[in-house]
């Protein structure tokens, strides 16, 4: 939708500023050849005038010098009858005949004006007074003045006529405006709408595109601008294609990294980096957890905390390097518990077993298993080591607390005992 009323636009616009132009120029044009027109009609008129004063002179010196008042005034009558005239008006040299029929200037104002023409027998003068148009001359017989004559025409007549010739200018030019509007749009819907259309779907296509971008296809039978648009667009397509193609695999690439390198995080995080189990921080967001869990469901867990004994001695005789390995080969052992179960060290030489879904019984005889193994194992540098443990279980309106308060006091009294055995609380 948007779209389209762009490229309307264009056209549009396109079309007024040639349309203002064509005006502009038909204007000037018109303007110049009715100054022409006027011009030539004028002169048509003064010779018009010139040929009935040319005929009127001889017969109008002859009745002045005869005295004939009336012949003057019918001779008058005649020339004001030609429809291109608008007034006549004649006087003797004694001013005792004076006859004016229609609008003429004053004579006076005439004879300051215009030049004088001689043709043969009396002088005319040509003037142009406001909307008036004509000749004046004197009359000669026999050698002599007798009379001077002012025949005008007015230039209203000529407007009239010329009117009319506007209007058929100004109707041709509306006409031609109107067919070069219908010519206009079917050239802008072919070169222009059709075209630019194809380009922009082009573009759009571009701005959604995820798998492969099809090449522009616009009419261009000529190179023109748009030939090399569609040019010049298809290649920086291809080049932005294969930038996407690119961007896209070394984004998988670079999310396949950071999920790897997430999960490792993840790992170290939990995990104790000596011994590789899970560390103090996981082994209290399980306990947590599993707390949560029985409060609400009721089920039962419990608590192995395992403490090796005598392990000071083992650092003090072996030094610490060994204890570590010692630390690590318990660990190992202690990893053979059941998947169930989650281990973690707890602290220096502690370590805690979370069991879920495991009576107080069970948890027993898990950590007496787990005893035996440590004891019977040959550890091949420090020889034989045992371990105390400490079994508590979860109790409803237990806390969290409590219940690692409960194996630390069992394991206390295991150790009070004698070390090396289970105890429970
Ligand atoms: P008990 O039988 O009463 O537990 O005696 P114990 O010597 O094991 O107990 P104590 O708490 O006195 O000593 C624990 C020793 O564990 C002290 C510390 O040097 C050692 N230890 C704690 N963490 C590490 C460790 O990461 N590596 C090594 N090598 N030794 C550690
Ligand atoms: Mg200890
Ligand atoms: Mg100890």
């Amino acid at each position: 939708m948007k779209r389209k009323s762009i490229e309307r636009h264009v056209a549009t616009k396109l079309f007024f500023l040639l349309l203002s132009g064509y005006i502009f120029v038909t204007i000037v044009l018109t303007s110049l050849y009715m100054l022409n027109q006027f011009e030539e009609i004028k002169q048509r008129g003064f010779s018009n005038q010139k040929m009935l004063l040319t005929a009127l002179a001889p017969s109008l010196g002859q009745v002045t010098f005869d005295g004939d008042l009336d012949q003057v005034e019918s001779l008058l009558q005649g020339i004001i009858e030609s429809p291109s005239i608008t007034g006549i008006a004649y006087s003797d040299i004694t001013k005792t005949m004076n006859v004016k029929l229609g609008i003429v200037p004053d004579y006076n104002l005439i004879n300051l004006k215009d030049y004088n023409i001689e043709i043969g027998f009396h002088n005319i003068n040509q003037f142009e007074i406001n909307s008036l148009f004509g000749l004046s001359g004197n009359i000669i017989y026999n050698d002599s003045i007798v009379g001077n004559v002012v025949i005008s025409s007015s230039k209203d007549i000529i407007f009239a006529e010329l009117r009319s010739v506007i209007l058929i200018i100004i109707l041709g030019m509306l006409i031609q405006a109107f067919l070069l509007w219908i010519f206009f749009r079917w050239v802008s819907m072919v070169y222009l709408h059709n075209r630019l259309t194809d380009i922009i779907n082009g573009l759009n296509q571009l701005e959604t595109v995820t798998g492969k971008f099809t090449p522009l296809k616009v009419d261009t039978k000529e190179q023109d601008e748009i030939w090399a648009i569609q040019k010049s667009f298809n290649r920086m397509a291809s080049k932005l294609q294969m930038s996407h193609n690119k961007l896209k695999a070394y984004n998988k690439e670079l999310e396949e990294k950071v999920q790897e390198r997430t999960a490792e995080l993840e790992k170290i995080s939990i995990t104790d980096r000596l011994t590789g189990l899970y560390n103090r921080h996981k082994i209290d967001s399980v306990l947590e957890s599993e707390f949560k869990r029985s409060e609400r469901f009721g089920s039962s867990f419990s608590l192995i905390l395992i403490d090796i004994d005598n392990f000071k001695s083992v650092n003090d005789e072996h030094g610490h390097q060994i204890g570590d390995e010692v630390l690590i080969e318990i660990s190992n052992l202690l990893s053979c518990i059941r998947t169930t179960d989650i281990i973690g060290r707890w602290g220096g030489e502690e370590f805690l077993i979370i069991a879920p879904e495991t009576e107080l019984e069970g948890a027993i005889l898990i950590a007496e298993n787990i005893r035996s193994k440590i004891e019977k194992h040959l550890f091949p540098k420090t020889g034989s080591i045992t371990t105390s443990f400490g079994v508590s279980s979860f109790k409803q309106g237990d806390s969290i607390n409590h219940l690692i308060s409960r194996a630390d006091s069992a394991l206390y009294t295991s150790k009070e005992k004698g070390k090396n055995q289970v105890q429970y609380k």
